[in-house]
């Protein structure tokens, strides 16, 4: 993809800062890091998001995060560690070529969590669980 910025640092048309490469995956830092350290995982081969990547490629994708997860823990002495992915703009999506975020967290980096909110009611969350369970 000529205009995706993540296929130009795939191909090394635009710099990035390498942690890990394979035939499949490359990992660089994150510009934009929420504590240095910051990793995205990228497929090589450009899909937008979550749902284009194929199994045989997502299936490849845990083992790497785990193994950059550990080497991000060690190598900044993070306390805790993070994985996100943001799939379309609802969910805060800007680079439309998939990526894991792999984010280290310190115990006192200041960082919030998503704020749940509960069920109405027992019969809502029974309702919610069907229509998912359908759609699988
Ligand atoms: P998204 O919101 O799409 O999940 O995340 C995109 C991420 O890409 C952001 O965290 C942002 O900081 C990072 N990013 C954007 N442009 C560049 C760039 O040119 N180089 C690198 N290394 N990261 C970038
Ligand atoms: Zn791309």
């Amino acid at each position: 993809m000529t205009d995706c910025l993540f296929c130009k640092i795939i191909s090394w048309d635009i710099e990035s800062t390498k942690i890990y490469e394979d035939d499949t995956f490359l990992a660089f830092l994150d510009i934009n890091p929420v504590n240095p350290g910051h990793t995205l995982l990228v497929p090589k081969e450009h899909f937008k998001d979550l749902y284009e990547v194929p199994d045989e490629v997502l299936s490849k994708a845990g083992p790497i995060m785990k193994k950059i997860a550990n080497a991000i823990k060690r190598g900044v002495g993070a306390d805790g560690i993070n994985i996100g992915m943001n799939n379309e703009i609802a969910a805060g999506q800007e680079i439309f070529h998939a990526h894991f975020h792999i984010m280290p967290r310190m115990s006192d980096d200041g960082y919030e969590m998503w704020h749940g909110k509960p069920y109405d009611s027992d019969e809502t969350k029974k309702n919610i669980a069907e229509k998912i369970r359908k759609s699988l």
